[in-house]
């Protein structure tokens, strides 16, 4: 069985749930590490160096005007979905808008309600993140 019937496949929804931020966390990294979309380099992306952010460090890993304190050593220490989607805006222009629903198991298991919130919910965590998408089932 491949990991997308594996998620398919689970009947216990809060594991399927875990299960599939997982998979869209690590394939959308891939994805965006392998065409090199923000281009991290010594704590700067592309948009920091072009002068393409309000921001000159950090990406935008900001909130409130502060650094977030999920980062920590430079790397994300959670799994956020909607900040993994992000595009500023000189991305957006570059490579367009990237949406959830593209991944494939992602209409199969969450309603549209689920996925809004999940495209919104910045800077949650993956367990807040699976309790509020068992309240909106
Ligand atoms: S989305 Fe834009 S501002 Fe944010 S890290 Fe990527 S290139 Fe930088
Ligand atoms: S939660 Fe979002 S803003 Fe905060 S460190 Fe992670 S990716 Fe950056």
């Amino acid at each position: 069985m491949n990991e997308i019937e594996e998620i398919l496949n689970e009947t216990d929804v809060r594991i399927q749930y875990e299960k599939l931020i997982d998979y869209l966390y690590r394939t959308i990294s891939e994805k965006y590490e392998m065409e090199k979309c923000c281009d991290f380099q010594c704590g700067t992306c592309i948009a920091n160096r072009l002068g393409k952010s309000v921001h000159d460090r950090n990406g935008c890993c900001y909130t409130k005007g502060h650094v977030c304190s999920h980062l920590k050593n430079g790397t994300c220490s959670i799994q956020s979905i909607s900040c993994r989607l992000f595009f500023c805006s000189y991305l957006e222009k570059k490579y367009g808008k990237c949406h959830l629903s593209q991944f494939f198991p992602v209409k199969k298991v969450w309603n549209r309600k689920q996925r809004y919130f999940v495209e919104k919910s910045y800077f949650v965590d993956k367990k807040e993140l699976v309790e509020k998408l068992l309240q909106l089932r």
